[in-house]
């Protein structure tokens, strides 16, 4: 009994990655052609000013809605538009778009809105990637200074000299670069003082077990006082509860995130003005 149970297990995980294969596969497939009929669109998700509760700006969140296989997370489809060499692409829309519409809104509201972007570290280090920047910039006239592009730490696994004069000269241009999942991936400590971030992001992961678990609350606040003696502002990703909200405050968080405040929405359904 105990070997057939055994042998059942292996045909189940075989099972399953063959799926999970044919899945990556379908998806590719259907990516190709999302990218030719432009089937995406974007949500903006609220970042709030800590000591305010005013809304500083907003993240641009690229959705995928695929008419045979419906919404489908960009967890799911980023890393394989990345193997394809459709990532840049797909960027520099989101790119064009979230500053063409955060343009548009810094109008209708008479204040500069910030925009922050996620970009993949292949585009980032892209040879075309600044002067697509630059082209949008000067389309939409947005300032350079409520821009923040958003990169993981897998950028930094790249040519650390290359990266840094990268850094440097969107730097000089005004935009600001923040490090986003902070506490998950490669997280040396000095590549923060090795790189000129200006906005560190904690990981949703932390935030969320921060009330539960004594030393992860421990971490987050230092993580605070850290960057805040290296000139760096901090974000807080995925708060949920109120209790999350009142604790980062508490520890002098600049910034907030989460469902709590707003889940992400698309453009139409921004409230700017509203005051947490
Ligand atoms: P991220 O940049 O860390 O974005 C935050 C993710 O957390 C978003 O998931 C957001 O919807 C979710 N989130 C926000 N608040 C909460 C909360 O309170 N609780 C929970 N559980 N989740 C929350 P989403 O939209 O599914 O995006 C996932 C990831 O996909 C992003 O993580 C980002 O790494 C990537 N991504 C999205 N758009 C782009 C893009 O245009 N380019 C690239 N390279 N990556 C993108
Ligand atoms: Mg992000
Ligand atoms: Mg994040
Ligand atoms: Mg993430």
């Amino acid at each position: 009994a105990k070997v057939s149970k055994k042998n059942a297990r292996i045909v189940f995980y075989q099972g399953a990655l063959d799926k999970e294969i044919n899945d990556r596969d379908h998806i590719r497939h259907l990516l190709f052609q999302a990218v030719k009929d432009h089937d995406f669109f974007l949500n903006y998700q609220p970042i709030v000013d800590l000591s305010t509760g005013v809304i500083s700006g907003y993240e641009a969140l690229i959705r995928w809605y695929s008419s045979e296989i419906g919404f489908v997370p960009p967890d799911a489809f980023i890393g394989i538009a990345e193997e394809e060499g459709m990532i840049i692409r797909i960027e520099e829309w989101v790119i064009q778009q979230a500053c063409s519409d955060i343009a548009r809104l810094s109008e209708c509201e008479s204040r500069a809105i910030n925009i922050a972007i996620n970009v993949s570290y292949l585009h980032f280090i892209s040879e075309t990637f600044i002067e697509t920047l630059k082209r949008v910039l000067s389309e939409t006239g947005l300032s350079a200074s409520q821009l923040e592009i958003e990169l993981t730490e897998r950028v930094l696994a790249e040519d650390g000299h290359q990266l840094e004069m990268k850094m440097r000269y969107l730097k000089s241009m005004g935009v600001k670069i923040s490090i986003d999942d902070f506490g998950t991936g490669y997280s040396a400590l000095n590549y923060i003082k090795d790189f000129s971030f200006d906005l560190l992001k904690i990981d949703k992961s932390f935030v969320q077990s921060m009330l539960s678990n004594d030393k992860n609350q421990v971490l987050v606040k230092n993580i605070i006082r850290l960057a805040q003696d290296l000139d760096i502002r901090v974000i807080a990703e995925g708060i949920e509860q109120q209790e999350q909200y009142q604790k980062l405050k508490q520890f002098n968080c600049d910034y907030g995130q989460g469902y709590m405040l707003s889940k992400p929405v698309r453009y139409e359904a921004l409230e700017p003005g509203k005051q947490f």
